[in-house]
């Protein structure tokens, strides 16, 4: 049986809809956001969908994170605490702006941050601590945000796997992940559940940080006043193709997160009680990938039996955690590690464990079928934790 990748067109959303977008903005003539209407039409309906005040259009969720970072504006050798499960696009972004990746480790149930041990690392460098909403789970916003308050920190939320991700909420409320952290980030990166080939937005209800992140994605220009540079800028801004692919693609957004969800939740029951696999909490899940660990150990050897089948499965997520990435052994600017000197990352041990043992992902995807959670199923029944 064929499982539909999203690196394919029968694993994707893309269609006449985005065909006639990317015909409107080729035939008017204007590419570029600056003077065009897709990139800010983007941001206006990415932010209603959040009822938030700002969304900012970019270049990839890499520079959205990047604006994020900018905008809780670490001194160099200030510290940012992260995870070290996550794409290497959140962690970029703090040594972008001279800062110290702080990595605290995670809650073993799930990968995603732990606010104790996060509450442990809190120091007089602080600066932010950056969540990420693993495989679209929703992360432990509302505990970081005590503590981000607590001591005066920016909370960034990277939402990245996230689109439609539900926090808990009460009755009769809903709560979208990214509306809890001071900044939080989206991508629209090919793997993601829309996409517009590479993408990425901002959010913030804070006009300030607004400003600072809108300046900094367009090389510190405020195109209203002149040509005056107030600020340090990069060139982040999202080209109009782009945007309207984008905005083809998020009208689309909640049928394909419905989708994921009624297929996972199939795969749920087909999987209660199996021994040896705790499943994943479906409260919130917008599925980008379906993880479940395995207590025990084994998860490399299972995905590789999944494999076998033709489910793409793989286990660990990531080669290592980010804290032991290749990375940090060598200089990183030039010849140099400013401000990073004798910088060691942290041990994180549950989070080893989960890349090294524990952890395993099935890609999901919006068109898969009830006979694909079958297969699916039948083979992880098949699994017996080792005695
Ligand atoms: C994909 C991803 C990023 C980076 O986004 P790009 O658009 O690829 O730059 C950052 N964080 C997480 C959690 C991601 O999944």
């Amino acid at each position: 049986m064929k499982f539909p990748s999203m690196a394919e067109a029968a694993g994707r959303t893309l269609g006449d809809e985005e065909v006639a977008a990317v015909e409107r903005v080729i035939r008017s003539g204007m590419l570029n956001s600056v003077w065009g209407t897709e990139a800010r039409a983007l941001e206006r309906e990415i932010a209603g969908m959040h009822g938030v005040r700002h969304a900012i259009a970019c270049s990839s969720g890499t520079a959205a994170l990047h604006l994020a970072v900018v905008a809780a504006a670490p001194d160099p050798g200030d510290e940012i605490i992260t995870t070290p499960i996550t794409d290497f696009g959140t962690v970029a972004p703090i040594l972008a702006q001279n800062a110290v990746p702080v990595f605290a480790d995670v809650d073993p149930a799930d990968g995603n941050l732990d606010p104790d041990a996060v509450a442990r690392l809190i120091g007089p460098r602080t600066r932010a601590i950056m969540a990420v909403h693993l495989f679209g789970a929703p992360a432990r916003v509302d505990e970081l945000r005590a503590l981000a308050d607590a001591h005066g920190l920016a909370l960034i939320e990277d939402c990245a796997q996230a689109w439609l991700t539900e926090l808990p909420a009460g009755p009769g409320e809903r709560r979208p992940a990214g509306t809890v952290g001071d900044v939080a980030c989206l991508s629209l990166q090919q793997w993601k559940h829309i996409t517009c080939g590479d993408g990425g937005l901002t959010l913030t209800d804070d006009d300030e940080l607004a400003r600072r992140m809108r300046l900094f994605s367009d090389k510190g220009w405020d195109r209203a006043a002149g040509r005056s540079h107030a600020a340090f800028g990069l060139n982040y801004r999202m080209s109009e193709l782009q945007a309207a692919v984008a905005r083809a693609q998020l009208a689309k957004l909640p049928r394909v997160v419905a989708d994921r969800r009624a297929t996972a939740m199939r795969l749920l029951e087909a999987l209660e009680g199996l021994e040896g696999v705790r499943l994943p909490r479906p409260e919130g899940h917008a599925w980008w990938l379906f993880p479940v660990v395995l207590p025990g150990g084994g998860a490399p050897e299972l995905a590789a039996r999944l494999r076998e089948a033709g489910i793409p499965a793989r286990a660990g997520y990531l080669d290592e955690p980010l804290n032991r990435a290749p990375v940090w052994q060598g200089p990183i600017y030039g010849s140099s590690r400013y401000p990073l000197e004798g910088y060691v990352p942290r041990a994180c041990p549950e989070a080893e464990r989960l890349v090294a043992e524990t952890l395993l992902v099935i890609d999901w995807n919006e068109n898969y079928t009830p006979d694909h959670v079958t297969l699916i199923a039948q083979e992880m029944l098949k699994f017996r934790p080792a005695p």
